[in-house]
This record gives structure tokens, C-alpha cells and sequence, in this order.
């Protein structure tokens, strides 16, 4: 296909997966295996069978050669998980025996894996949630392998980047970026991919910019092409011209200042200027995620997320094999306190393996707390799990979307119980464990009063206390301009929960998205919360944010704030008051 004639500065707008600016030359590494689809003779079904496992063969040859290299490098040990993933893709059922099955009904290798990878792509183009969702593009990297030996195409070796340049790509695999060199690689952007994928994940940890999802980029750009990437705003301009070269360049400079800056504050505590400290913790999805909370010095885990200990497997994980991975978190934590909410699913997140309904309306449906209440058995398992890792460090369990009294009572009951069990079975767990619930219900918040009676401690939920009140689906594109942190409805939503928290003396943390924009950081210490949990690639300008503010000035912004009554109000004067105060974060112009 011919290359489209491009204009100079050709904007393009991706997914931003992994921070920092990028200027350089392209070096176009897309090579997509041909398939070349036939039917063969039923004489022919057998050798072709043996063609196709000799390719399955081949690519579990070259993933173990990958995880010898990568597990020589300590930066991305933590990650050897995604090729054993990888591995055991290759052994799946669907999708060898699947494959084998096609080519019985006389279709060639390459058109039999096609139509297989097809049918799983379209098993996971049915689940809603993003993360989960994006675990197909594991089967894609594999299923690309598979093509690529079956096709010939010889393997493409990114670890071999001559000079520094900026790689574009259909898509890359996770082994792929794994062996990126990090001195030649500038960035990369792909035409695929999403936030949560492995790749982005990966990207992160390697500290190279990226941006994704750009769709077409490689049928855009040929090699040598100048083009500026931004992984912090998912900008991607092609054949930029002298005077946005030079505002990048402006741009590049002052990121990575801003960036060695924030290095200075690495080991210094979160604190106010009125000496009021507020710890910031990470959020954890994936076990190895415990890197980026080690890299950014965050504070502890605020928000585990467990479903994803449940994903891609055909049996949810026994107690001892959650005790396990919670333990080796709580070490990894060195002593700080590590929230683990219960399994939050349903809803927007999806655990095929368990079989949920089918709902009209699943936001509202049978998800979260609900879910686990009414799957007593696989409840108790995670809360026996939860107690007996308490005994190995710092632990606090956190319930989802509580709506009433009655669901947390129901909760509290069965914990009791279950230590009453540990106790007769001899199990040490922590008897002063911390109970907490996330505030995400609107009804939550209204009586948050009476559930503070409840509990130890509230953690606000934003992503889904924002859909919930202002009745906005948090994952539809087409009423994304309505789903609105700064809407004063949800402002005195927080303003009453932290005062409830307040008054029953206890904690309140927030751990939506919210706590991770550096540029409400103010509001939400002036609001009262004792701790933000976070994205850990936020901790350092949020921490950066309140070490030159006070809880003090932030009470007299929330009053102001709260006397507003629209968002646009309140973001302008909260954009003001933070450009004032900290002109070298907020003053970098929208693009
Ligand atoms: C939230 O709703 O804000 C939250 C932290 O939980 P999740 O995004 O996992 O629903
Ligand atoms: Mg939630």
C-alpha cells in the first residue's frame, strides 16, 4: 500500500501509556506476516498438522530464549510473568487443539489459526472491562508468532536498534518491548494497543515515552521521518516544522528538568507547610505493579485491587494461593500498610471464568460487595485469605460499592466469624485488623454518617461515586463530556463524607483517579482526606503539589469552591490559584 502524502505538521492523537517527550527519526519495524489462506487435500490435513506443531514448537523455543535474556536484567524481572503468560497461551487448548481441529476440516495452517485467533479475539471484544479486555492482545503477540514462523517471516529483533530512533510498529509484543534497548529506543508509538495493555505496562517501567492506539500510523510514516512523540498527552506529530521542533524541544527541556527535580523529593515525606502529613499510597492491579510503587517511593498499597488475581484462569485462586500473593506483596510493602479491597466485579468488570449473569443493567446489578455476598463460599475464601495474610504485615481490607448499613454489618459478621474459626484452628491473624469501606454510592455518601460508626476507615471511590452521581457510564465515550470531578455536586458530596469521617474520628483516603491529578491535590487535603492512594506515577507531583501548600489554604479554597456553580467556575479559579502557587507545574500552555 502506498504511503498517504503527509503535510507538515501532521497532528495525531493516540493513547498516552508511558510519560516524557521523544524527538527523533522513525525506524519503521512493521512486518506483518502475509497469511496466505488456503484449503488443502485431506491427504495433506496430517503433514500440516505436524507443520503447525512444529511452528507452536518453534515459538516456545524462541520465548524461553527471550526469558533467558530478559531475566538477566534485574529492571525487568519483575515482568518474566508475561512470557510465562505468553507460554502458556502457546498451550492452550482453544487454541492448539482448536487450530488442529480447523485443519482437520481441510484449511490450511495459517487460515486454521486465523479463524481460532478470530473467534477468541471476538470472545474478548464482548467483555467490558479494559483491562480485562486488553489481555487479548497476549493471544494477538502469540498468534502473531505463530504466523510470522508459519510464514517464514523471520523473528523481528528490536533488541538490535542501531542508532537512536523512535520505533514505530503495528503493534508490539511485551517480549518485544522487553528487549527494547533503552539507549537506542527514544520512544515508540504502535497503531494498536490501549492503556492497560502489557506493552503500555512495560513501557512504564522502561522509562520510554510511548503512545498507542494511533490506528494507522505505520501505513503513515516511512523510515527516517522526523516526528515528536508526547506519553504524557498521546500527541504524535509527523514531520514537524522548524517552530514546533523548537517548542518540543523548549518542552523536552523543561519535562525533564521538571522530572530530575522531582527525583529531589524521592525520600522526602508528604507533608504540608503547616506540617500536616498526608501519606501517598499506590494503587496495585498486578502483583508486579509493586515496582512502580518501589520506583516512585509511594507509600504503601491504599487500593489492591484483587480481581485481577481471578483473571485468565479457568478456577478462581484458593486461600492458600491468595494468603501466598498477599504475603508476598506485604513484603514487598516493607511495612507500610497495604489496603486489599475484596473482589470487585461485575459491572464494568468482567470475570468470565465466574460466570456471571447477564445483566440489563450491570452497573446496578448483582457487582462488587453484592456479588460476594451472594457467593458466600467464594467470599469467605478471599476473607480467610485476607485474615491469615494480616498476620505477615500491615493489612487493611476495604469493601466495594457498600449502598447500606445492612451489607457492611453482613460483612463484619462473617470476618468475626471466620476469626472465631482461625482461633479454634490455632491461625494467627491480626485481631485489630482495620475494616474500611469504599464510598462510591451516592446513597453511601448520604448516610455516611451512620456507616462511619461502622467502620475504621472511608476510601472515596471517585471513577464510580462520579458515573453513580451524576448519572454518567464512566466507560461511554459518548457522555464522557459529561463525567465531571469538579461538578459541584461531587464536591459536596466529598465535602460530606470527609465530614462525617471527621466527626466519627475516623479516616477518610480517596483512591479514584482523582487523587492522582496533581492539580486538585490541594482541594482534596483542603477538603479533609488524611491520604491519597494513586496511580504511583503520580506520586511524585502530587507530593511535589503539597510540600509547598497548606491544609490551612486549601479549607479557604474548598469554601470558595464550594460557594460556585458550575464546574467551569471551579476549575478556573482552581487553575488560577495552583498557577499562582506553583507556576513551574501549571503553567505549561494546553496544546
Ligand atoms: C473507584 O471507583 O474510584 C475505584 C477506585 O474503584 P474501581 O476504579 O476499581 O471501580
Ligand atoms: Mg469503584
Amino acid at each position: 500500500m502506498g504511503k498517504i502524502k503527509l503535510a507538515i505538521d501532521t497532528y495525531l492523537v493516540g493513547i498516552g501509556v508511558s510519560p516524557g517527550i521523544a524527538i527523533g527519526k522513525v525506524n519503521l519495524i512493521d512486518q506483518r506476516p502475509l497469511v496466505d489462506q488456503s484449503l488443502i487435500a485431506i491427504s495433506e490435513v496430517d503433514a500440516e498438522i505436524s507443520r503447525f506443531q512444529k511452528a507452536v514448537d518453534r515459538g516456545r523455543e524462541q520465548l524461553q530464549k527471550i526469558k533467558k535474556t530478559v531475566s538477566k536484567q534485574p529492571h525487568l524481572r519483575e515482568h518474566l510473568y508475561i512470557l510465562d503468560t505468553h507460554l502458556l497461551i502457546l498451550e492452550d487448548e482453544m487454541l492448539v487443539e482448536g487450530t488442529k481441529k480447523e485443519i482437520r476440516a481441510q484449511v490450511n495452517a495459517e487460515g486454521a489459526l486465523t479463524r481460532v485467533l478470530e473467534q477468541l479475539r471476538a470472545l474478548f471484544d464482548n467483555i467490558d472491562d479494559e483491562y480485562l479486555r486488553e489481555r487479548r492482545s497476549d493471544v494477538d503477540a502469540v498468534g502473531d508468532r505463530l504466523l510470522r514462523i508459519l510464514s517464514g517471516v523471520s523473528e523481528r529483533n528490536i533488541g538490535n536498534i542501531g542508532s537512536k530512533s523512535l520505533v514505530v510498529a503495528h503493534d508490539l509484543s511485551p517480549a518485544e518491548t522487553m528487549q527494547m534497548d533503552r539507549s537506542n529506543v527514544l520512544g515508540f508509538i504502535t497503531d494498536k494497543g490501549g492503556r492497560t495493555s502489557h506493552t503500555a505496562i512495560l513501557a512504564r517501567s522502561l522509562d520510554i515515552p510511548a503512545v498507542v492506539g494511533l490506528e494507522s500510523v505505520t501505513s503513515m510514516v516511512a523510515d527516517e521521518m522526523p516526528v515528536i512523540i508526547d506519553g504524557s498527552s498521546g500527541v504524535v506529530i509527523l514531520k514537524p516544522s522548524e517552530e514546533t521542533l523548537k517548542e518540543y524541544q523548549e518542552r523536552k527541556q523543561s519535562y525533564d528538568y521538571l522530572e530530575q527535580d522531582l527525583e529531589k523529593y524521592r525520600d522526602l515525606p508528604s507533608v504540608t507547610t503547616d506540617q500536616v502529613r498526608v501519606p501517598l499510597r499506590g494503587n496495585l492491579e498486578i502483583a508486579s505493579d509493586v515496582i512502580q510503587i518501589k520506583k516512585h517511593a509511594a507509600e504503601g498499597i491504599g487500593l489492591y485491587r484483587t480481581e485481577f488475581l481471578y483473571l485468565g484462569r479457568s478456577e478462581p485462586p484458593d486461600e492458600d494461593e491468595q494468603y501466598q500473593s498477599y504475603c508476598e506483596i506485604l513484603k514487598q510493602a516493607n511495612g507500610e500498610s497495604v489496603t486489599i479491597r475484596t473482589l470487585d466485579i461485575g459491572g464494568d468488570k468482567f470475570v468470565p471464568e465466574l460466570n456471571l449473569e447477564d445483566e440489563a443493567n450491570p452497573a446496578m446489578g448483582l457487582r462488587a460487595i453484592r456479588f460476594s455476598l451472594h457467593e458466600e463460599r467464594l467470599f469467605k475464601v478471599q476473607l480467610r485469605a485476607i485474615l491469615r495474610a494480616s498476620s505477615c504485615g500491615h493489612v487493611r481490607v476495604l469493601f466495594p460499592m457498600i449502598s447500606g448499613v445492612a451489607e457492611i454489618r453482613a460483612c463484619k459478621k462473617m470476618i468475626s466469624d471466620i476469626q472465631a474459626q482461625l482461633d479454634d484452628e490455632g491461625i494467627p491473624y491480626d485481631p485489630d485488623l482495620a475494616i474500611g469501606i469504599m464510598i462510591e454510592t451516592p446513597s453511601a455518601v448520604m448516610i455516611s454518617s451512620l456507616l462511619a460508626q461502622e467502620v475504621d476507615f472511608f476510601s472515596v471511590g471517585t471513577n464510580d461515586l462520579i458515573q453513580y452521581f451524576l448519572a454518567v457510564d464512566r466507560g461511554n465515550e459518548h457522555v464522557a463530556y459529561l463525567y465531571d470531578p469538579l461538578h459541584p455536586a461531587i464536591l459536596r458530596a466529598l465535602k460530606m463524607t470527609c465530614d462525617a469521617a471527621d466527626e466519627a474520628g475516623i479516616e477518610v483516603c480517596i483512591c479514584g483517579e482523582m487523587a492522582g491529578e496533581s492539580l486538585y491535590a490541594l482541594v482534596l487535603v483542603g477538603l479533609g482526606f488524611h491520604e491519597l492512594s494513586m496511580n504511583p506515577a503520580c506520586v511524585p507531583r502530587v507530593k511535589r503539589v503539597l510540600r509547598q501548600v497548606s491544609k490551612h489554604d486549601g479549607e479557604d479554597l474548598v469554601k470558595q469552591l464550594l460557594s460556585l456553580s458550575t464546574s467551569k467556575e471551579v476549575s478556573t479559579i482552581i487553575e488560577q490559584e495552583m498557577r499562582k502557587r506553583l507556576p513551574v507545574l501549571f503553567s505549561q500552555p494546553p496544546i
